[in-house]
């Protein structure tokens, strides 16, 4: 199997079979995130027959030690790949691995928008369950200058597409990422994007400045402050209050965060919003998850 650089993957994924089939992020350009920046992971994609010959060989394992039920296909935002290829993969991945019940995937509003109902409703029948998708914040100001290559409103018509298409959305969102100016503009927009979007998974991320990140530097020269911890649950809380979801497992217990929470919403709402009033009424540090485990 062959894995270039390093393979990044949703936590949900942990059992799946990563299978790499492009390098790196077509995009490559949002402020805080050093995933890909490694020279042999600049974007492109693989050939067929290198991942022919990934598929042949996890097939053997598959019916030799263990049914392989799951495939991640890497890396950053594979689902940009043309659709044909991307149909080509996941035809040989049922041919050879009956055993595969869902193909997950990365995406984000450009790819998911680059292709058809009619391409996703393919996509669905030939086993994509599942598109992880970084939104990050509803706040256009904020995803502007995040250069994250996309606006709210495309979010959500992403939101829209997928679930037409039957294929289940994954969507991350990142406490912080406003900075201190924008924290609570942030934390409402967000709120509002996920009632509009209703994904069935939402995680919360919390936002750390990777050295060698434009955002980093940013920091360094006083244009970014992130904000505090509490701050940071302040707007964790925002986000529950406001956001109106019906039927979303929600996670805020990403190794960054300070305060995990994984909560069936809106089941779990009243709970989290005490739980979290609780902490930040005590604003005790010791109910915070330190720093040395929060896998910066
Ligand atoms: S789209 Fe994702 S992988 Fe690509 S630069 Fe942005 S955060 Fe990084």
């Amino acid at each position: 199997m062959e894995h270039i650089g390093q393979i990044f993957r949703p936590p949900s994924e942990a059992n799946s079979l990563l299978l790499q089939i492009s390098l790196g992020c077509s995009h490559n350009k949002c402020t805080y995130c050093a995933m890909y920046d490694h020279p042999d992971q600049k974007f492109r994609i693989k050939k067929w027959e290198t991942i022919a010959a990934d598929i042949a060989e996890a097939a053997q394992y598959s019916q030799q030690v263990r049914p392989i039920q799951r495939v991640f296909l890497c890396d950053g935002d594979a689902l940009i790949l043309p659709q044909d290829f991307l149909e080509k993969i996941m035809r040989e991945l049922k041919e050879q691995i009956p055993s595969v019940r869902r193909i997950g995937i990365y995406g984000d509003a450009r790819s998911i928008l680059r292709k058809s109902p009619e391409q996703l409703a393919t996509l669905k029948k030939l086993g994509l369950g599942i598109v992880y998708h970084g939104v990050e914040t509803g706040h256009d100001k904020t995803l502007l200058k995040i250069q994250k290559g996309s606006t709210a409103a495309e979010a959500v018509q992403s939101a829209q597409l997928l679930r037409n298409a039957g294929i289940r959305h994954s969507v991350i969102v990142m406490l912080g990422i406003g900075g201190k100016e924008n924290s609570l503009a942030h934390a409402q927009a967000t709120a509002e994007i996920l009632t509009q979007m209703d994904p069935p998974f939402v995680g919360a991320l919390t936002t750390t400045l990777v050295p060698g990140t434009p955002l980093f530097e940013e920091g360094e020269n006083g244009q970014f402050e992130l904000p505090d911890p509490w701050d940071m649950l302040e707007e964790l809380r925002i986000i529950i209050r406001e956001s109106n979801l019906s039927r979303c497992r929600f996670h805020s217990n990403h190794a960054s965060n300070y305060l995990p929470l994984s909560l069936n919403l809106p089941t779990d709402k009243e709970k989290a919003l005490m739980q979290l009033d609780q902490v930040l009424d005590r604003r005790d540090g010791e109910d915070l998850k330190p720093d040395f485990l929060r896998g910066l």
